[in-house]
C-alpha cells in the first residue's frame, strides 16, 4: 500500500516503467487517491501534447510554459 503522494512514481507509472508489482500498488493508491488520479492526467496529457509535435515546430514560449508546468508536476506533492 502506498501512503505517500509520490510524483516519481507516478511519473514512472505513466511511463510504463514501473514494475509489476509497484504497478499495481500505484492502482491501487490511484483509485482511492483523487488527487494523485489528477496528476497522473496532467502527467498524461503533457506527454501527449509533447509528443504530439515536435518541439522545433513549437514557439520556445510554450515550451517552456509547458516544461514549467512539468516540472511543477514532479515537485514533491505538498497536500
Ligand atoms: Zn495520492
Amino acid at each position: 500500500m502506498i501512503r505517500s503522494h509520490s510524483m516519481k512514481k507516478l511519473s514512472l507509472y505513466a511511463d510504463g516503467a514501473l514494475g509489476k508489482t509497484a504497478s499495481r500498488q500505484m492502482q491501487q493508491h490511484l483509485q482511492s487517491c483523487p488527487s494523485c488520479r489528477l496528476r497522473l492526467e496532467e502527467i498524461m496529457r503533457l506527454r501527449r501534447a509533447l509528443a504530439a509535435k515536435p518541439a522545433h515546430a513549437l514557439p520556445a514560449r510554450f515550451v517552456r510554459t509547458v516544461m514549467g508546468n512539468y516540472r511543477a508536476l514532479q515537485s514533491p506533492a505538498t497536500f
